[in-house]
């Protein structure tokens, strides 16, 4: 059976910290599907059109393919045979907040696994939402994000 690892996320923007996740992941499965959430209620600073286009750029390598998803990660996963589910963590703080969303999707299905990476430490201090804040700003995001993407 083929193993397929879903890394879902808002990837509003992508990141170096997504970027190293993914690909320090792929040797690990035999594919990865980057599943860009989208939630209605959610205000994204970039359309879903930019954010595939952003992972696109990036993910060129045939193991990794680009979708997206609405509703909840673990029936994605199920609608598309995944039995992964990739998360990166950079903090006591995204451990906390990710166990508690691992240990209920395991309790609402018990085939899907999560599997977790550390982010390395000159990316952990990295993420969309202080990205966004530069950007705002009129800050050089250049070192944040994976090479090939701009604003
Ligand atoms: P979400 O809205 O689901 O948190 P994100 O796009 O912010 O989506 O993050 C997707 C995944 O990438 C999460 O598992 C998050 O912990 C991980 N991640 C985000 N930034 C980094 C980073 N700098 N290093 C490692 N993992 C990261």
């Amino acid at each position: 059976m083929e193993k397929i690892a879903v890394f879902p996320g808002s990837f509003d923007p992508l990141t170096r910290g997504h970027e190293s996740i993914i690909k320090r992941a792929l040797p690990l499965f035999d594919k990865i599907v980057v599943a860009i959430g989208v939630n209605s209620s959610k205000n994204y600073m970039f359309s879903l059109e930019q954010r595939i286009d952003f992972c696109k750029k990036t993910f060129i390598d045939s193991n990794i393919s680009i979708e997206t998803y609405e509703g909840l990660t673990i029936d994605f996963c199920s609608k598309i045979g995944a039995r992964y589910l990739l998360r990166g963590l950079r903090t006591s703080a995204d451990f906390e907040f990710e166990r508690g969303i691992a240990q209920m999707n395991s309790s609402m299905n018990t085939e899907i696994e999560t599997v977790f990476m550390l982010a390395p430490p000159e990316l952990s201090p990295v993420s969309s939402t202080i990205v966004r804040d530069i950007i705002k700003n009129g800050g050089d995001v250049s070192q944040f994000v994976p090479k090939g993407i701009s604003f």
